[in-house]
């Protein structure tokens, strides 16, 4: 028969495989889906913590706004009625050039856009008209107003925050204003240049327009930007996180708040792969430490699988090799400890014990004669080896019945049968118990009496004659006669053989000389 494909692979090594791949699948599972969960933590944190801050820059932007309004707002009510006197105009925009780093110039400037005064006094702009380029209708000028991104006349890329200055007659005189240079250094670029950090976070705050009008990047002030959501929905004064590409097409977690005084918008951003690349190092960290544990299992597991196979791995080893004289015991003494091995232990140990009882009564059937359940030749031929193996001395009586064709003849051959039987019995009951009968032919028999010699088989062989002369044979036969001859086996240096033909030729003459009687053969 083939074997088949996987025949060869034991119990203890599926049972290793299928324990292993669970723990592991189990394992990879928990750590992907704990990857999973601390990634969408981690990613809503940041998202979050972003919005947080852009919130709070917002807030502290609207403060500086809102201070430079007002200090404004207090220097075009100190201007009232002096737009014509050049001294305190100049006097006064300086002062409060001076008191802050707010702006990086102040000018006045009157109803005709000229110039009246600027500070720093060495900027070349006196005098000068200028008109304003984001602003459509003078109106606009005669209420407080935060500009849109400009270009000035001395090319500076600005913002202007001005105020209007009125007489006491509430008559409009002109406006003060003081500019913030979007590429210098000024308390704005310090507010928001504080916060950029190694990992790749930034900020940038928008205009109305989508303008940059502050980036970490200095090139990139000015630039209108398309196409990123976070800035579509700043624009519109809303606040929330979004996960968008930057410029760059770099996954950036981006949080945003509305600067609502300035119609602009601030965006606090982190790079996605910043943010996940500490969790890849916290995933390793947990897969590091669970090893100790990991190992354990692994161990528990190995032992567990070897624990489990040992007594069915037992069993088939000895199923193997069942024909070995301990194997028996070997069985016996296999621990099987659950339900499956103690029955398959018990149903071997039951199949080794028919064998046993089939092979033992097949020993006995060659062995015997099956109509008197004497030794037969066979079984004759075993004793005698074993006689002949230790020496054993024995007196043999060879037993023929006489005239048996006649009985046959005259009363059928079942009487004949019935005749053998019966003769069998009394053979039987004649000998002692250590001696052996065998039915060696048809009406032929031989008695093997160990340890007996040839003058006392002599006379248990007379005592068999003459019982079986007295007595009545079955089937109306009623009384035969056997012949017998004797001889003795005293161990070497005879064979049994020799001592066996003495027997057959005693009996022989037995027979010659008249049947019915007792011939001891001569000892050599
Ligand atoms: P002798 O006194 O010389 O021994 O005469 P005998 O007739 O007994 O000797 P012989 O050997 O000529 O005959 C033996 C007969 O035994 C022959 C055979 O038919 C018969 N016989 C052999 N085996 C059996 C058997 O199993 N059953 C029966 N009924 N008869 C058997
Ligand atoms: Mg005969
Ligand atoms: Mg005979």
């Amino acid at each position: 028969m083939p074997t088949p494909l996987f025949a060869k692979l034991r119990l203890r090594g599926l049972i290793l495989i299928l324990a292993i791949a669970s723990v592991l699948m189990t394992l990879g599972n928990s750590f992907y889906a704990t990857y999973q969960i601390q990634r969408q933590l981690l990613i809503t944190n940041t998202l979050e913590a972003n919005r947080v801050y852009a919130s709070k820059l917002a807030n502290i932007t609207d403060v500086f706004l809102s201070t430079a309004q007002s200090q404004l707002a207090y220097s075009a009510s100190q201007l009232s009625s002096k737009i014509d006197k050049p001294k305190q105009l100049a006097s006064e925009i300086n002062r409060l050039y001076k008191q802050s780093a707010m702006f990086n110039s102040v000018v006045v400037i009157d109803i005709h856009n000229k110039i009246l005064e600027v500070a720093p006094i060495s900027l070349p702009v006196k005098g000068q008209v200028v008109a304003h380029p984001t602003i459509s209708h003078l109106d606009e000028l005669k209420k407080p107003l935060i500009t849109k991104p400009f270009i000035s006349k001395a090319d500076n890329y600005l913002i202007s925050i001005s105020h209007p200055i009125f007489d006491e007659n509430k008559q409009y005189q002109g406006h003060i204003s003081g500019t913030i240079y979007l590429e210098h250094d000024n308390l704005l670029n310090t507010i928001l240049g504080e916060h950029y950090y190694n990992d790749g976070s930034y900020l940038y705050v928008v205009d109305g327009d989508k303008t940059l009008i502050y980036h970490p990047d200095p090139q990139r002030v000015g630039e209108k930007v398309f196409d990123n959501p976070a800035i579509d929905a700043v624009v519109k004064q809303h606040s929330d996180a979004y996960a968008i590409k930057n410029s760059a097409d770099i996954d950036m977690l981006a949080g945003f708040a509305p600067i609502t005084r300035a119609g602009w918008g601030v965006v606090s951003q982190r790079p996605t792969k910043a943010t996940l690349t500490e969790l890849d190092d916290h995933i390793w960290q947990v897969f590091l430490r669970s090893i100790p544990l990991i190992l354990l299992i692994l161990i528990a597991i190995w032992l567990s699988a070897r624990f489990i196979s040992k007594p069915l791995q037992e069993l088939a080893n000895q199923a193997r090799v069942m024909d070995n004289k301990d194997s028996q015991q070997k069985i016996i003494n296999i621990h099987s400890w659950f339900y499956e091995a103690a029955q398959l232990k018990r149903a071997i140990l039951k199949g080794m014990g028919l064998l046993h009882d089939k092979i033992s009564q097949l020993h006995t059937d060659s062995h015997t004669d099956p109509m008197t359940a004497l030794l037969n030749r066979r079984g004759l031929q075993q004793l005698l080896e074993q006689y002949e193996s230790e020496t054993q001395t024995f007196s043999v009586i060879a037993t023929d019945i006489d005239f048996f064709k006649h009985i046959n003849d005259n009363y059928g051959h079942d009487a004949g049968d019935n005749v053998l039987k019966e003769l069998a019995v009394l053979m039987q009951n004649n000998a002692r118990q250590q001696d052996a009968i065998c039915r060696t032919g048809g009406e032929e028999f031989i008695l093997l009496l160990p340890s007996t010699s040839a003058d006392e088989a002599f006379i248990i062989a007379e005592r068999l004659r003459n019982q079986v002369a007295q007595h009545t044979m079955p089937d109306d036969v009623g009384v035969v006669h056997i012949s017998l001859g004797v001889a003795y086996w005293p161990g070497s240096p005879t064979s049994i053989s020799q001592t066996f033909k003495r027997a057959d030729q005693a009996l022989y003459q037995a027979k010659r000389q008249g049947r019915n009687r007792t011939i001891a053969a001569e000892q050599p």
